[in-house]
């Protein structure tokens, strides 16, 4: 049995001085597959400490000298790009086709960021004076299970486009797809102590991140409940915060819309991630007097989805991270039922033949009201909620009224008209007619689904803190 017994700490792989282990178990079997032994506050101060000598030197890098590293990261990264995918697979469960989606979006982010950099005045002329954009430090970056390698290279390729150093605090249940990423950062030949990755868990080395005042920004994503617990003890030394945090996302589905492609593309868009991703559409907004042919539609759909095994490609949803997860999930199914939605297809029971992992079926509740709590609360699984709406007006207020404000979806064969109700939708990212995703676009959420923004220049200036200088 494999056993990650280092973390990367000042340009090598050395030995924690945190001892606890995690099992590290895949969920399409529930068999203990690695153990990790987990680093703590010592282990984090030191990965800091070097993080902070390497900050004197590398913040000085020219534009030119970031690009370079940002293409061998980009390289590195690529060499692997197998290993990873099939990493995810193993590690979390997460889909064949999900997983291959999700690498190449991370080898992209490098690409993306050298584009925007080679495009960003560092030093622009305001009014009368210069601006010197600065690094903003080093950086902690926390992050999810869920999509590990994409988080990480988005948030790695925009502090090293501005100069800043990090030590990176994955998830401790993604220690073997952490240990594959460290190894090509290392390949990649980046000056020591520029990137550090920590394998440890959020009240130990994510608690000494969020209050060690050496670390001047922190870059999260996870959930809200923890995000609001990073951002109140960020404050105390006054550290810039990024916070990607949860959504429960709406998907319009305008009367003018065909149905025939809108449900099932709505449908992938809730189950995206087997349901386990933060932008997934849970929220299936449709005019009342077409639920009945809606209801149609997605079940027919939804019960021609593949719920399997990860690593058969055609399997569209694959087993929840962890038991714990699963339990959660099937709760929700339960509190569905109560609330008196309509269970329309899947519920509780385990899909057949699939019994020793944490596999839900795919699940749709219909006739599900806005103010019940599968219709408020993130589940993070495979469960959607339709829920009928009178008209227009009526849609946009149901898909503003949450707390979140992540991402939202239309379907209309109007496009104008789609991008009228784009506007009065409450959410960082809307997309029209189907899933789309540009590494250049600001993503980030409205509300309780976070502050600030990543990728392309609005991601860029998150990083940087501006020098006015005058005279
Ligand atoms: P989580 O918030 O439980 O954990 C995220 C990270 O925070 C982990 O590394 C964890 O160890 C760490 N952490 C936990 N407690 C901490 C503490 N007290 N101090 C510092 N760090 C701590 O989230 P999760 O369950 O791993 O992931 C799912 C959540 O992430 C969902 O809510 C989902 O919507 C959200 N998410 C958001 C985005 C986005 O971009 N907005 C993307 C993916 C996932």
């Amino acid at each position: 049995m494999k056993t990650i017994n280092k973390i990367y700490v000042n340009g090598e792989f050395v030995t924690p001085h945190g001892t606890a282990t995690f099992d590290l178990i895949n969920p399409t079997t529930n068999e203990k597959t690695a153990e990790v032994v987990l680093g703590d506050e010592i282990d984090t101060q030191n990965a800091v400490a070097a993080a902070k000598e390497a900050f004197k030197t590398f913040s000085k890098t020219t534009k030119k000298e970031r690009i370079v590293y940002l293409e061998k990261l980009r390289s590195a990264v690529d060499r692997r790009k197998d290993e990873l995918i099939n990493v995810m697979i193993d590690e979390y469960g997460g889909t064949h086709q999900f997983s291959s989606m999700a690498v190449q979006f991370a080898i992209n982010d490098f690409t993306a960021m050298i584009d925007t950099l080679k495009n960003f005045e560092l030093e622009p002329n305001v009014g009368t004076s210069k601006v010197r954009l600065e690094p903003v430090g080093v950086v902690g970056i926390i992050i999810p299970w869920n999509m590990s390698n994409g988080f990480i290279c988005t948030k790695i390729s925009t502090a090293i486009a501005a100069g800043c150093t990090a030590v990176v605090k994955p998830s401790e249940m993604s220690a073997q797809q952490t240990q594959i990423l460290a190894e090509c950062f290392h390949e990649a030949g980046l000056p020591k102590g520029v990137v550090n990755f920590i394998n440890g868990l959020g009240d130990v080395v994510g608690a000494e991140m969020t209050r060690n005042p050496d670390i001047n920004k922190i870059s999260f994503t996870g959930s809200t409940v923890v995000g609001k617990i990073i951002a109140k003890g960020a404050v105390d030394t006054m550290k810039r915060v990024t916070l990607e945090l949860g959504g429960k996302s709406p998907n319009i589905i305008l009367d003018d819309a065909n149905l025939e492609e809108a449900i099932p593309t709505a449908i992938i868009a809730a189950f995206l991630n087997s349901g386990q991703a933060c932008a997934a559409a849970t929220r299936l907004l449709v005019p009342e007097n077409k639920l009945e042919e809606v209801n149609i539609i997605a079940k027919n759909f939804a019960e021609n989805l593949k719920v399997g095994n990860p690593k058969d490609s055609d399997t569209a949803i694959g087993p929840m991270v962890s038991q714990k997860q699963y339990e959660r999930v099937l709760d929700y199914i339960k509190i569905g039922e109560k609330e008196g939605a309509t269970l329309l297809t899947g519920g509780t029971e385990k899909p057949q033949g699939l019994e020793a992992g944490n596999f839900v079926k795919a699940t749709i509740f219909t006739n599900v009201n806005n103010n019940m709590r599968i219709a408020r609360e993130e589940i993070f699984g495979p469960v959607l909620s339709i829920i009928p709406y009178k008209d227009e007006q009526d849609a946009i207020a149901i898909a503003n009224d949450t707390p979140y404000g992540l991402s939202a979806y239309i379907s209309s064969s109007d496009k104008e008209r789609a991008n009228r109700v784009a506007s009065q939708i409450d959410a960082g990212r809307v997309c029209i007619n189907g899933l789309s995703h540009d590494p250049q676009a600001p993503f980030g959420g409205f509300k309780q689904s976070g502050i600030g923004r990543e990728y392309g220049v609005f991601g860029l200036e998150a990083y940087l803190e501006p020098k006015a200088i005058l005279g």
